[in-house]
C-alpha cells in the first residue's frame, strides 16, 4: 500500500467489505431459502461497494487532511508557502506531503545556517572593532594619566605626550570615519555623484598627495607610459580619488624599499581597466579571498603598525560595487601585487 492514493486505500477496502457482505448475503440465503440469488447478491454486492467507497474515501480524506492540515498549519506558523496547502487527493498524498516537508525543512536548514554565518560574522565584526578602538583609547589613557601624574608641569614631556595623544585620537577618528563610510554603503544610504572624470589628472593627483610617502621609501610612482590625453570615465570623482589613494597608499606602505608603483590604464570595449601594480613582497595566495573583508590583514601587526585602519580595502570594493563595476586584486609572493577596478567610459 506504500504509495497509495487514498482514492486507491479506498477502493481497496470497499471491494474487502462488500465482498464480505456478498459472502454473508450468500450464506443467509443458503440457510434460509436453500439456494442463492445470484442476481440480488450482485446488486447487494455492487451497492455495498458503492456505498462503502464513498464513506471510506470521504473518511479517509477527511482524516488525512485533518491531520496534514495541523502539519501544515505549525509549519505554516513557521512560514510556509500558501502552495503547499494544495493536495491531490488522487496522488500518493503522504508521499507529496513528506517530500514538501522535507523542502521546507532544508529550506530552514539552509536559512538557520545563513543566519549563524551572519552571526559569527556580526560577533567577529564587533570583537574587531572594540580591538582596533582599544590599541589608541589605551594609549590616550596612558599619557593622560601620566600627564596629570605631573608630567604637564614638565616641559620636556608635557607637549611630546599630548601629541602622542593627539595621534591616537587621530586614530580613532579615522576608524569611526571608515566604519561609517561603510556603514552608510551597506545600508544604500551612500548616493554617488557620477560625472565625466578625467582618470589621469585623478591619478597625477593622488601620486601627489603621496609625494612624501613615496620619497621616504624611496619609491617611484608613475604611470605605465604616458598619458598625454584624457582617459574618461563615469564616476563619482571623489569616491574613486578614496580607492586610488588606497591602493597606492597600501601599494607604497607594503611595497619594498626602492621600488615602483606603476599606474595603468587599459581600454575595454565599453569601460576602462584601472591597475594598481608594485613589485613589493606581494600577498600569499590564502589570503586573497578574505583580503577585502573589514579588518582583515595579512601581517596584522606590521600592517597596524603602519597606520592602516585595516578597512581600506572593503571600502575600495563597496565604492566600485557602488559603481557596478569590478574590483580585483592578483598577486605573487616575491614578485607584487597588482590591484585593479574597472569603470564605464564616459
Ligand atoms: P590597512 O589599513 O591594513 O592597509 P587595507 O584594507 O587597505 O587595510 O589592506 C588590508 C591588508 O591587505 C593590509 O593590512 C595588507 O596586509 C594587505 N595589503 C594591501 N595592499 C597590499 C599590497 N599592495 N601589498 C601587500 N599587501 C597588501
Amino acid at each position: 500500500m506504500t504509495g497509495s492514493s487514498p482514492r486507491d486505500i479506498a477502493l481497496f477496502t470497499a471491494l474487502i467489505s462488500s465482498l464480505a457482505v456478498a459472502v454473508i448475503v450468500c450464506g443467509v440465503s443458503l440457510i434460509f431459502r436453500g439456494t442463492v440469488n445470484w442476481i440480488e447478491t450482485g446488486f447487494v454486492f455492487v451497492l455495498s461497494f458503492l456505498v462503502a467507497w464513498l464513506i471510506y474515501y470521504k473518511a479517509l480524506q477527511r482524516f488525512i487532511y485533518d491531520k496534514i492540515k495541523l502539519i501544515f498549519r505549525n509549519m505554516h506558523a513557521m512560514r510556509v508557502e500558501r502552495d503547499a496547502f494544495k493536495l491531490d487527493m488522487n496522488k500518493d498524498v503522504l508521499g507529496d506531503v513528506n517530500k514538501k516537508v522535507v523542502n521546507w525543512a532544508e529550506d530552514r536548514m539552509a536559512e538557520i545556517k545563513d543566519l549563524r554565518e551572519k552571526e559569527n560574522f556580526r560577533k567577529e565584526f564587533i570583537g574587531n572593532v572594540a580591538h582596533e578602538l582599544k590599541t589608541p583609547i589605551f594609549s590616550i589613557q596612558g599619557y593622560i594619566l601620566t600627564l596629570l601624574e605631573g608630567a604637564l608641569e614638565d616641559p620636556n614631556f608635557n607637549r611630546k605626550f599630548l601629541k602622542k595623544a593627539a595621534k591616537s585620537v587621530e586614530r580613532m577618528t579615522m576608524i569611526v570615519e571608515d566604519l561609517d563610510t561603510i556603514t552608510r554603503f551597506e545600508s544604500g544610504t551612500m548616493s554617488l555623484d557620477l560625472e565625466k572624470t578625467d582618470l589621469t589628472e585623478l591619478t597625477r593627483e593622488v601620486m601627489e598627495s603621496r609625494d612624501r610617502e613615496a620619497e621616504a621609501k624611496d619609491i617611484q610612482v608613475k604611470f605605465n607610459k604616458n598619458y598625454d590625453r584624457p582617459v574618461y570615465a563615469k564616476a563619482d570623482a571623489f569616491r574613486i580619488s578614496q580607492v586610488l589613494t588606497n591602493l597606492i597608499t597600501n601599494a607604497i606602505n607594503y611595497g619594498k624599499k626602492g621600488g615602483t608603483v606603476t599606474v595603468s590604464f587599459f581600454d575595454l570595449e565599453e569601460q576602462i581597466l584601472v591597475e594598481v601594480e608594485d613589485d613589493g613582497p606581494g600577498i600569499d595566495p590564502v589570503h586573497l579571498p578574505r583580503l577585502f573583508e573589514r579588518f582583515y590583514r595579512v601581517d596584522k601587526s606590521r600592517s597596524r603598525h603602519q597606520g592602516g585602519t585595516g578597512l581600506g580595502l572593503a571600502i575600495c570594493k563597496h565604492i566600485m560595487e557602488a559603481h557596478r563595476q569590478t574590483f580585483n586584486v592578483r598577486s605573487e609572493v616575491g614578485k607584487g601585487s597588482v590591484f585593479s577596478f574597472t569603470l564605464a567610459k564616459a
